[in-house]
């Protein structure tokens, strides 16, 4: 199965070949302004072409990169830096096809405050 998510434009486009087991909804301050939903993977397992260089946010401890396309603006991706116990490239399946995304359960963290899973 090959996942793909891309942002509008078409600039950034990230694979995979695996659905992930669910994704995740963040109420965190930066999360929630974000509005995307999650996908985890290991780094190695996701290929990621762009066409241009993306922008990067980051911000605080600096251990997590925000990828955004340069052109259209939308939050591609993830990436954990400076971080070995953390190694993600964490995919905003936003990006992916809508009927994809329906097959994936989502999951809701409360990283604001508990830092666990808040299921209804
Ligand atoms: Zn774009």
């Amino acid at each position: 199965m090959e996942i793909n998510a891309i942002c509008h434009c078409g600039q950034v486009e990230l694979k995979a070949s695996v659905l992930p087991p669910s994704v995740t909804s963040c109420n965190c301050s930066i999360c929630r302004r974000y509005g995307a939903l999650w996908a985890y993977y290991s780094p190695a397992d996701v290929s990621i072409t762009e066409q241009q260089p993306s922008s990067v946010y980051s911000w605080g401890e600096k251990e997590i990169d925000f990828h955004f396309c340069s052109n259209c603006g939308c939050l591609t991706h993830y990436r954990s830096v400076n971080n070995p116990k953390f190694e993600r490239t964490v995919i905003n399946a936003r990006m992916m096809e809508p009927a994809i995304l329906d097959q994936i359960p989502v999951r809701y963290f409360d990283g604001a405050e508990s830092w666990e899973f808040i299921d209804k």
